[in-house]
């Protein structure tokens, strides 16, 4: 708003010099010098101090660019229309308006200059006369000239700092697209991360099978599912045999390597739907979901055979080793996943009593079970 204030300082004094040069010609009286001299030099100052008390808004300059019009309408009357000064008057006005309020303001400050200036023709009966002298003329052509270019300089220069601000925009935004997605990307990592330490928080690190603290959490979900859906569950327990005895005549890295040969032909023989567990030391587990007794007992058996009938050589030692198996299948009623395997452990306690290297079925008549 203090552009707009210079621009009518700077305009009306401007303009008091071309009405100033042309009363000259005319030898008013010195009424008509004090009346220009408030209206051209005094009322803009006057205009100012107003709109600095008030709260500054576009609807407050637009009513003062009215007076001003309306100011200006009445002395281009009163003077009958002297076409350079009428001419400038409306021009430079109506052009500083349009820059600073757009067109339909300037509409009405074209209204607001000339229903005055009629008002005041028709009242005092002025005749139009539209002739200046050179020198009105020339100040006019001058003030038109000087007022139109610093118009349109503020309007390029605006133009220049709207490239600018709109170049400074793009950068930035483009900036934000490409934070954006660096921030994208390392969420993407943070969730593959997260997705690796869950799921090795779940695996066995020697074996890369499941570990007890898995299977603890999702044998319940698993049970409760083959309970709703009328599904069997067969578990089994599978213990190597004699194990202790390979640690100590062979060494911990011979006995880590059967232990990854056990998990090697779990993983490869079990289904997808199957879950395959590192219970403890030497002990793994097999969920499976939806298997009938039968099933179960005979792939524990093919299991067995094939580990027993395997020759592992490590260093230089040969190492052969037996396991022994106990199976529990759940079909009807409920039972929680503790009492699950703690029958499938009673099962394999009697295989181990019976001789090891052999696959046992938990029963509810069995002595062991029974205690
Ligand atoms: P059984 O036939 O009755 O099962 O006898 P076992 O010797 O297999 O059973 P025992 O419970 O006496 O011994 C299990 C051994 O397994 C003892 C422990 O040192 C060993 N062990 C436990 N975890 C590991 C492991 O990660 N690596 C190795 N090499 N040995 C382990
Ligand atoms: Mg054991
Ligand atoms: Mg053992």
């Amino acid at each position: 708003m203090a552009t707009i204030h210079r621009a009518r300082l700077g305009g009306f004094f401007l303009a008091f010099l071309s009405l100033g040069s042309h009363l000259l010609d005319r030898e008013v009286g010195p009424l008509v010098w004090l009346l220009l001299g408030l209206s051209f030099l005094v009322y803009p100052h006057l205009v100012r101090a107003v709109l600095k008390r008030g709260r500054p808004s576009a609807q407050a300059s637009l009513n003062w660019l009215c007076v001003d019009s309306g100011l200006l309408g009445v002395w281009s009357a009163a003077l009958g229309y002297p076409l350079w000064i009428s001419f400038t008057l409306l021009i430079c006005h109506a052009a500083a308006v349009l820059h600073y309020m757009g067109r339909l303001a300037t509409v009405l400050i074209v209204l607001s200059f000339v229903l005055p200036g009629m008002m005041w023709l028709g009242l005092s009966a002025t005749a139009l006369q539209p002739l200046t002298g050179p020198l009105t003329t020339g100040l006019c052509m001058l003030s038109l000239t000087l007022y139109l270019y610093t118009v349109s300089d503020m309007a390029f220069r605006r133009i220049i700092e709207l490239r600018k601000a709109s170049a400074t925009l793009r950068v930035n935004e483009q900036a934000l697209l490409d934070a954006n997605a660096a921030l994208q990307l390392q969420m993407a990592e943070v969730n593959t991360l997260q997705a690796q330490l869950r799921e090795q928080a779940n695996r066995d690190a020697l074996t890369g099978l499941y570990n007890r603290r898995y299977l603890d959490s999702t044998l319940p979900r698993e049970l409760a599912r083959c309970e709703r859906d009328g599904e069997a569950l067969c578990l089994m327990l599978i213990d190597i045999d004699y194990f202790k005895k390979i640690n100590d005549t062979l060494g911990h890295p011979a006995g880590d390597a059967v232990l990854r040969h056990l998990a090697e032909l779990l993983t490869a023989r079990a289904r997808v739907a199957d879950m395959t567990c590192r219970y403890g030391g030497e002990e793994f587990v097999v969920v499976m979901p939806g298997m009938s007794l039968a099933t179960a007992c005979e792939r524990a058996e093919a299991w067995r055979e094939d580990f027993a009938g395997t020759d592992r050589v490590v260093g230089d030692a040969p190492i052969r080793a037996t396991l022994s198996v106990g199976i529990v299948c759940h079909a009807r009623g409920s039972i929680t996943a503790q009492q699950l395997i703690q029958r499938a452990d009673q099962a394999l306690y009697r295989a181990k009593a019976e001789g090891r290297n052999r696959v046992a079925v938990w029963d509810a008549q069995s002595p062991a079970a029974a205690s």
